[in-house]
């Protein structure tokens, strides 16, 4: 980020401003609707922005821009069109701390001035660094047309009952709920549909009636998809922006975390293999603990979260200790990565049936049987196999399968630097030692593998995506 929004109290407090001509006007009215008294120096000044200064409160002075007009003041704007007057009183203002805004000369500000929405109290501001002003116009255009001018009445009457409902409820978490309650509610539809006092009373009511006790919290086993955060469902992306705790895996890539809301508390839990950052029991014991807080915990899981991914587990927990959930499936990585390869996992002429298989041979669980894997006409997708990817293709070939059996690796699916290999049973514990393909990975065996080279597509598909991923990141921040 490289300037930090904030927005500045300026009512009754003195402001110098610089220039008497139309571009000074604009600035004269931005800063008198934030209540700004200003001080305006110029030699010349134009009618407008005389009479604009003067109706509320400000000063004009006809004269030459000097050092100590700076003294007092919490902030200057140079509106000149003279480029040594402006630099000089850039440089004033720096040295006397005094924040200053040279117009269209980002290199000599110490802050600049935001495109605006107003909707009073509601203020949004959209600021490009100064880089690219038009974008954040059009931005801001946008932005007019999708917040309805209620805002402003809703905003307001919000104000209006903040304290009461601070008295109301004795935790931070019970005012929150109680808010998110209402802004989704009824009162809101009343204010925009312009009936103020029937909202007014809604609320008044919804206060009355409110309890004073921490409600219990709910837990949303999300699915995140495996890489391509464009993969999200919409009811994941809604919980995601709803989140005050969001505990994530490894699996979960980060531009994924990013579209959780901005003030959730973010907690890795990640576990990759032979290196588990915290016990399956400890990540149970937090989804309660904090859903008991009443906290909305979004748990988010690389895939979907019911295959290999312990959601199960976590349910179970969840269940007995009396906490409500919800869960969002997810596209699960052998989907994703056969989309994204060109591979189908069924095709009529080679595979009448697919099978998710754990790779994760020497575990708990009982060693695989081969021999149940051996239908030509079946494609198996080996989860969490990269590691013993050997053990693998010599059980399948010491079991009967064919050794000329096509086979596949993607890695790191549906990413941006998502890779295939492909080989045969014989081959490709061979062609992935000199690969070296990262995880996460699948393995794809079957014959519908060949169709890899025919069906592949991902490029161009992936810059798409990423472009709109930009778009709904800008409007979720
Ligand atoms: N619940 C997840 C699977 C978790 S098990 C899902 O439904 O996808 C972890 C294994 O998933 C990894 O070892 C790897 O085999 C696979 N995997 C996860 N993300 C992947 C990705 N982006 N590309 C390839 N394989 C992936």
């Amino acid at each position: 980020m490289e300037y930090l929004p904030l927005f500045f109290d300026l009512k009754n407090r003195p402001v110098l401003l610089v220039g008497g001509g139309d571009v000074a006007l604009r600035k004269a009215r931005l800063l008198t609707r934030a209540g700004a008294l200003i001080h305006l120096i110029a030699p010349e000044v134009c009618e407008e922005v005389k009479m604009l200064v003067e109706q509320k409160g400000g000063q004009i002075e006809l004269g030459k821009y000097r050092k100590s007009l700076l003294q007092g003041r919490v902030l200057v704007v140079a509106a000149t069109d003279n480029q040594s007057l402006n630099e000089s009183i850039s440089f004033d203002a720096r040295s006397a701390n005094v924040p200053v805004n040279v117009v269209d000369s980002p290199a000599l500000c110490t802050f600049i001035f935001p495109a605006i929405v107003d909707r009073s109290p509601i203020v949004v501001g959209i600021s490009s660094a100064g880089k690219a002003p038009v974008l954040a116009r059009n931005l801001r255009a946008r932005l007019e047309t999708l917040i309805p001018q209620g805002y402003a009445d809703l905003g307001a009457l919000v104000g209006r009952f903040r304290q009461q409902v601070k008295q109301k409820f004795s935790t931070v978490d019970g005012r929150r709920l109680f808010w998110e309650k209402i802004l989704s509610g009824p009162v809101a539809e009343k204010v925009f549909a312009e009936q103020q006092d029937e909202a007014e009373q809604l609320l008044r009511s919804a206060i009355e009636a409110a309890e004073d006790k921490s409600p219990m919290g709910e837990v949303y086993l999300v699915g995140a998809g495996p890489g391509d955060p464009e993969l999200l469902t919409f009811k994941a992306l809604r919980l995601m922006q709803q989140a005050d705790v969001v505990l994530y895996d490894a699996l979960v890539s980060p531009e994924v975390v990013d579209l959780c809301r901005r003030d959730a508390d973010l907690i890795y839990v990640g576990k990759r293999r032979d290196q588990h950052t915290l016990s399956q029991e400890g990540i149970n014991e937090l989804l309660v603990k904090h859903a008991k807080q009443g906290k909305r915990v979004v748990r988010l899981k690389g895939g979907d979260p019911f295959i290999f991914g312990r959601g199960g587990e976590e349910l179970q927990a969840l269940s007995e200790q009396g906490v409500p959930f919800q869960v969002v499936p997810g596209i699960t990585a052998a989907s994703a990565c056969s989309s994204y390869s060109g591979i189908p996992l069924t095709h009529r002429d080679y595979a009448q049936s697919v099978r998710f298989v754990t790779g994760q041979l020497k575990s708990r669980q009982a060693e695989l049987d081969f021999s149940d894997l051996l239908a030509t006409n079946e494609t198996l997708v080996f989860y969490m196999g990269l590691h013993t990817l050997p053990d693998i293709s010599a059980g399948l070939m010491g079991a009967g399968r064919s050794a000329s059996t096509p086979v596949a690796i993607v890695s790191r699916g549906t990413c941006k630097d998502q890779r295939v290999l492909t080989g045969t049973l014989s081959t490709i514990s061979d062609l992935q030692e000199s690969a070296q393909l990262p995880a996460p990975s699948i393995i794809i065996v079957g014959e519908v593998v060949k169709l890899h080279s025919e069906l592949t597509w991902f490029g161009e598909v992936h810059q798409e995506a990423n472009h709109a991923l930009e778009q709904v990141q800008q409007l979720s921040a």
